[in-house]
């Protein structure tokens, strides 16, 4: 156990995000991505909130991800699309899980598990229509296509789909957006004069999900949506979508002490008090995933904000450096200064309802995106779930 710092999950807030992503779907189907341990939430938990709330599908990177969730008992379509020549598919492919397929090599992998198996591999077969990260070029897909076709006529493989993935669907009107949309048209008309039927065409993660929905095709992809957070924090925030942030991260101050002025604070004195003050102990630091870069300078206020932090009746800021396993903030001004007494709790990032920061708040001060704030919250901080089935 670490000293109290505790993560809980919203499990409620989870299927409601979920149930919102499907309300705006409309007739696509909604894949709740799960990758990352459900962005850092929980891998199992989070599957079966999502899956509560209506997603039909569960996407995933790794492969190991996609057996956790079969291992935890979970039937529902699950689609895996990163691994390597070389990491055997019989697994995964046993136990029903779909995988991407964009290059020769991934088809035969598909193709070689199937015939060990006995199980025919369904693939999904991506096509890069601009990210210029994975799938299959356009000069490439012909000849994809046609030899997954040939192998689902030999039964070794069936084609579930054909997708995609945006370059830059948090700016919607940017032209890659239109002309990547253009590609994938392309790709699948191409596919079609092959021969394919394509049962499910998918394109949108939680940016194209909620704000372009043309690109919505059979099925969408939202992942960062289903726990809360906004995918475009410059176009709105997660409530203006109807989202709720599920995570909310907090510790009880490890200590409080009285100090006087001109007390620098931390490692490197970034902070140094303004006048006499008290001092809060956050137990956590950058080993629990807090970013180092939200620590704050006293000379560079603009520059080096310091993360958000709820406590005692107000919000301060992050004093000074974020250390391994543990950060300082300054209770000056603080309604609850006085009373403060170790034990309290520190809020760092909740939902936002209660005036409590966000996520996207430590992102903002940091210099990073809310995504990479959550995933990154250590596994050695327990995860405590509410509001699920069982709770
Ligand atoms: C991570 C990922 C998603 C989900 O992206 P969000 O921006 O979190 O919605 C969808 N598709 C692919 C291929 C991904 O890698």
């Amino acid at each position: 156990m670490s000293p109290a710092g505790e993560v809980v999950v919203d499990l409620g807030a989870v299927a409601a995000n979920t149930a919102e992503l499907a309300r705006r779907a409309g007739s696509a189907q909604v894949m709740a991505v799960v990758k990352a341990d459900a962005y850092g939430h929980g891998l199992v938990p989070c599957a079966r909130a999502a899956l509560a709330g209506g997603a039909r599908w569960l996407g995933v990177a790794q492969l190991d991800e996609a057996l956790a969730l079969r291992a935890a008992g979970i039937t529902a379509p699950v689609l895996a699309w990163l691994y390597g020549p070389g990491q055997p598919l019989d697994a995964v492919v046993a136990a029903g899980v779909d995988v991407s397929v964009a290059a020769p090599w991934a088809l035969d992998a598909a193709r070689g598990a199937a015939g060990r198996t006995g199980v025919p591999a369904r693939v999904h077969l991506k096509v890069d229509t601009g990210l210029g990260r994975n799938g299959a070029t356009t000069a490439e897909w012909p000849a994809l296509v046609a030899a997954a076709l040939a192998a689902q006529a030999e039964g070794a493989v069936e084609v579930v789909a054909a997708w995609s993935h945006f370059a830059l669907a948090d700016d919607p009107d940017h032209a890659t957006v239109r002309a990547q949309e253009r590609v994938f048209a392309e790709a699948l008309a191409v596919g079609e004069a092959l021969g394919a039927r394509w049962p499910l065409r998918h394109l949108a993660n939680s940016a194209a999900t909620l704000t372009n929905p043309g690109a919505h095709l059979d099925l969408v992809r939202p992942g960062v949506a289903v726990y809360g957070l906004s995918p475009v924090p410059h176009l709105g925030d997660a409530a203006s979508f109807g989202l709720r942030p599920a995570m909310t991260l907090s510790a009880p101050l490890a200590l409080v002490k009285d100090v006087g002025a001109g007390q620098g604070v931390s490692y490197g004195h970034a902070h140094t008090t303004a006048g006499p003050t008290r001092l809060g102990l956050v137990p956590l630091g950058y080993a629990d995933g807090i970013p180092r870069h939200a620590g704050s300078d006293s000379a560079r206020p603009d520059v080096q904000p310091g993360g958000p932090v709820r406590v005692a009746g107000g919000t301060t800021r992050v004093a000074g450096r974020v250390c391994m396993d543990q950060f300082v903030v300054d209770l000056a001004g603080l309604p609850g200064a006085a009373d403060a007494a170790a034990g309290d709790r520190a809020v760092l990032f909740g939902d936002g309802l209660d005036g409590s920061p966000t996520a996207e708040d430590w992102a903002r001060a940091a210099g990073t995106i809310g995504y990479e704030v959550v995933t990154r919250i250590s596994s050695r901080l327990p995860r405590r779930y509410v509001g699920g089935p069982g709770s």
